[in-house]
């Protein structure tokens, strides 16, 4: 059998290269970092993640979900900080429902340490990919430990989990007849830390997402094991409200006073963060198609990457993993696939999810900055749990699609939008979620299943995963 090779030992490169091992195949895994569980990886992109039903779904398949789950912290719901300090609690689901704070490193480094452990998976770190030669077939790297550039003469597929930045996208984007769009966000982040208190605990409470909303901004607040908190500043870069007018400690600390004067006292480390982290930019990226012939495919956030309001970038990249092996499953195992055919039917089925994905993470950016402050939605948002409660399966509010369910994205996206009519109707007038009136209700719901898509196959296919 071919060695199959992988650019990118993050999120996805390492969960792919496990998913091919378990298909038989031996993989050689290049990455541009130093070993991370030897050398310790400067300040990088979001030190904590929310983990849902997808990615789940996807670890338990190469049998790392019990590990992973020992250090999470479970957020039942999202608790809100008002100007003055007020807190609300909006749960995420019904009661069990919740996502997962998760330190990407440690996830990483599990996952190296899995690959690793197959036998089967041969990783070299310090290999930095720089193009494709699709002619030769041959990936660029340097290798930064030892200075020189070589030409990797690959023998079967190359699969591009790179990231974002992706230089093997880069390559596959200079081909003729590739769509590419990279759509940057006005708005940078910041990552801070509210330290664990004297006595070690947390300082707020753990099981939550905490959200300070502004309406055209945000910080937002991730639990960590350590009894820490992880808080990221989403923020404009430019104009009068934006990153460019906080150059000073004096600016920064009026900007934080005036608008999270209940999370300050907790920043302790607030300037020396402030002006020593980068402000990191956000974008999301459109290609289409993700492969070319048998020779290149990319996943994850290389071929899609996604703004993270929906907390759903890595769960994606995992559940890409979870689609290309049905598929290469249903198209019958071979010590020599036909790869074409695979990225082809892979890319068909998985390209309109990740843009159903990607439209909806940017939908979730105005929802968390502005309407969870507005009574408005929050009344909508508990009449949909009350639903759900009552109605079971026939009406699973949006979120709990994407998060606590498999269905594919572009249906959640779909039953999004019919649920929106349907509780705007039925919220019309109405003061308090109790007082619903349960007649309206049937009869809204009834017509929802008749005239949305069915989600049976694929809810029934949850039920009876393993
Ligand atoms: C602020 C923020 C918060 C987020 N929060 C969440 C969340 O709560 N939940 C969630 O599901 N997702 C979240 N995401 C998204 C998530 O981080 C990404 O979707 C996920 O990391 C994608 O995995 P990946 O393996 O495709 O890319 P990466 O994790 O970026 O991995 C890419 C790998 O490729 C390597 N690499 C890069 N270039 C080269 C090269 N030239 N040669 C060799 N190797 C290379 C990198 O070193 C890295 O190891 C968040 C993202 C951000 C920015």
């Amino acid at each position: 059998m071919n060695e199959l090779t992988v650019v990118g030992s993050g999120l996805a490169g390492t969960l792919l290269s496990l998913v091919l091992a378990q298909a038989g195949h031996g993989v050689r895994l290049f990455e541009r970092r130093a070993d991370m569980r030897k050398v310790p990886q400067g300040a990088g992109r979001s030190i904590n993640l929310a983990l849902s039903a997808r990615g789940l779904f996807a670890l338990e398949e190469v049998g790392l979900k019990e590990a992973v789950m020992q250090a999470a912290i479970p957020m039942h719901g999202r608790m809100v900080h008002d100007l003055s300090g007020k807190l609300s609690f909006q749960p995420y689901g019904q009661s069990g429902e919740y996502i997962n704070s998760i330190s990407r490193a440690a996830l990483n480094q599990t996952l190296i340490q899995a690959a690793e452990d197959t036998g089967k998976i041969q990783i070299v770190f310090n290999q930095r990919c720089t193009g494709y030669d699709f002619a030769k077939h041959q990936v660029q790297f340097v290798d930064d430990e030892n200075q020189f550039n070589y030409a990797f003469q690959a023998s079967g597929p190359v699969f591009g989990a790179d990231g974002a930045g992706s230089p093997l996208r880069r390559a596959l984007v200079e081909r003729v007849r590739v769509n590419y769009a990279q759509d940057y966000l006005e708005y940078g982040y910041k990552e801070l830390t509210i330290p664990p208190g004297p006595d070690g605990g947390f300082q707020m409470e753990p099981n939550a997402l905490h959200i300070w909303p502004r309406s055209t901004f945000m910080l937002i607040a991730l639990p960590n094991p350590d009894g820490s908190f992880t808080c990221t500043l989403f923020y404009p870069f430019d104009g009068p409200q934006g990153f460019e007018q906080l150059q000073t400690p004096e600016a920064v600390q009026t900007f934080f006073e005036s608008q999270f004067p209940d999370a300050l006292p907790l920043l302790s480390d607030l300037q020396t963060e402030f002006f020593q982290n980068p402000t990191g930019a956000l974008a999301t990226i459109h290609l289409s198609p993700w492969y070319s012939g048998s020779e290149l495919l990319l996943l994850g956030d290389a071929a899609h990457a996604i703004v993270p309001f929906f907390g759903q970038g890595m769960n994606c990249a995992f559940e890409d993993c979870t689609v290309l092996s049905q598929v290469m499953n249903e198209m019958g195992h071979s010590a020599h696939p036909q790869w074409e055919p695979i990225f082809q039917t892979y890319h068909q089925r998985r390209k309109p999810d990740a843009d159903a994905i990607a439209d909806l993470a940017l939908e979730n950016f105005i929802e968390m900055r502005d309407a969870v402050a507005d009574p408005g939605f929050v009344l909508r948002k508990q009449v949909s749990l009350l639903l759900e409660k009552r109605f079971g399966r026939q009406f699973i509010p949006k979120y709990s699609l994407v998060s606590f369910h498999r269905v594919p994205y572009s249906l959640a996206k779909i039953h999004g939008e019919f649920q929106q009519q349907l509780l705007e109707q039925l919220c019309e007038g109405l003061n308090e979620a109790e007082n619903l009136n349960w007649d309206l209700a049937s009869t809204l719901i009834e017509h929802y299943s008749q005239t949305a898509p069915n989600l049976g196959t694929f809810l029934e296919q949850e039920v009876n995963a393993p």
